[in-house]
């Protein structure tokens, strides 16, 4: 059986594994540290532990899963990488350099069953969750970049917005976010960690309860379940009034604003009539939420739809902001590499698909 990356421990688990192997709990703490705050790739390298305990970790685990197989790097120093999986499975990791830090985009699952119609990712059907192992690894490698280079970097920031359906992966992707909020390990701090969901109510009240601040985006898309069920078909099983119940739900739970976000797609749902209808929608929680609009990633597969004009856009944000609502049109990164999510991964099939 293939051995599973000690990165999916939590230090809770970590240190029940130690106490299970008759050893003492503080080896727990030595080990985090040189994973998280040392960041060493071996476990020979792990110096102050004994030849017999370096032995029985490397009996049981590996540490990195996987191996790096591109790294694109945009002129305005957005970093695409393709990393393969121990089963050969593709997965991409985005690295964008912010004002603000260096914030990085997780994948959660190889490919996503959701099927949103304008989305790269939704192409391929879902082949696996990925291990919370397998998604703490991608910031480990993105963090291993500057190491190896000696650039005192640290990545700041998270997004979940990968490939995948974080609330389709709950547990592992909750194992993930405990990992990396550890403050004696990376101290990645909550408030700078977003997931994104396409709108799965029944995590969306459990999340309000995780315990844990980190944020919140929802991809709404529309503001009418006429347009959003004709471009994401989730909101037949949950539709625009579910969503916003458990929305509500969040807020009251949690006191924490909601990002919502909204792709412009040419004359599909960037008409002011739609401004209007997501302002009369939010306009109950305007203290507590935030508008995204986001420019659309031209997916070939979906030539159905095209960007919305600047000048609509441009129209889109006036009405919400007359109306109160916080927004902004999201800067884009990559744009010279393939830095929409799952655009890398797909083209790389399609050309193993061709060379078969
Ligand atoms: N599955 C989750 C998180 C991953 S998708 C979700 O849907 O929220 C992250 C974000 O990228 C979502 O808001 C999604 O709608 C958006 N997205 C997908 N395809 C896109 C494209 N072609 N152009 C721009 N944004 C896109
Ligand atoms: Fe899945 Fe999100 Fe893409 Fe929809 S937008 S198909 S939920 S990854």
């Amino acid at each position: 059986m293939e051995k599973a990356s000690i990165y999916g421990l939590t230090k809770e688990e970590l240190i029940a594994w130690f106490i299970e192997h008759d050893e003492r709990k503080f080896r727990a703490t030595q080990v985090w540290e040189w994973l998280y705050i040392k960041r060493v790739m071996a476990f020979s390298e792990m110096t102050n532990l004994s030849k017999d305990v370096i032995s029985l970790l490397e009996e049981n685990f590996i540490i990195n899963p996987l191996r790096q197989v591109i790294i694109q790097e945009a002129k305005d120093g957005t970093v695409k990488y393709l990393f393969e999986l121990p089963d050969k499975n593709m997965i991409e990791t985005v690295l964008m350099r912010q004002e603000y830090g260096m914030s990085v985009c997780v994948t959660t699952q190889v490919g996503c069953n959701i099927g949103c119609t304008f989305c790269a990712s939704g192409l391929l059907t879902k082949q696996r969750d990925l291990t919370a192992g397998e998604i703490v690894a991608q910031i480990m490698l993105v963090q291993h970049y500057f190491d190896e280079r000696g650039q005192d970097e640290r990545v700041s920031h998270i997004v979940v917005m990968g490939i995948g359906e974080p609330f389709d992966n709950y547990d592992n992707l909750m194992n993930f976010l405990h990992t990396i909020n550890d403050p004696k390990g990376l101290a990645i701090g909550a408030r700078h960690i977003t997931v994104s969901t396409s709108g799965l109510v029944p995590k969306i009240r459990e999340f309000a309860n995780n315990g844990l601040q980190v944020n919140l985006a929802i991809s709404l898309h529309a503001p009418n379940n006429d347009v959003r069920t004709s471009i994401m078909r989730i909101n037949r099983s949950f539709p625009i009034e579910k969503l916003m119940d458990a929305v509500d739900e969040y807020l009251e739970k949690t006191n924490r604003r909601i990002t919502f976000e909204y792709i412009m797609l040419s004359n599909v749902n960037d008409r002011p009539e739609h401004a209007q209808q997501l302002a009369d929608l939010l306009k109950d929680k305007k203290k507590l939420t935030f508008v995204n609009l986001i420019p659309y990633n031209p997916v070939s597969e979906h030539d159905q739809y095209s960007r919305s004009e600047k000048a609509d856009v441009l129209k889109f944000y006036d009405v919400l902001k007359k109306n109160g609502v916080n927004c902004v049109i999201r800067k884009e990164y990559g744009t010279d590499i393939d830095a929409a999510c799952g655009q890398l991964r797909s083209k790389q099939i399609k050309k193993a698909s061709k060379t078969r």
